[in-house]
């Protein structure tokens, strides 16, 4: 017997980001259409560590 919220369930691949500041993962909140093709535009922020930078490596000094 399966349950019937495989009826309804289905699993998508979206588009997501990664912080590299701090390593937070996260979808941004698009319409679906975006998240399955192509995004308008990047998140302006790291929703988890704020930074704007997050999408830039930081800067290791030798
Ligand atoms: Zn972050």
């Amino acid at each position: 017997m399966k349950d019937t919220k495989d009826k309804y369930r289905i699993k998508k691949e979206v588009n997501a980001f990664r912080c590299l500041r701090c390593g937070h993962e996260w979808i941004p909140r698009v319409e679906l259409s975006q998240l399955e093709g192509e995004l308008k535009e990047k998140p302006r922020i790291c929703p988890n560590c704020k930074s704007a930078y997050w999408d830039l490596e930081p800067k290791t000094k030798k």
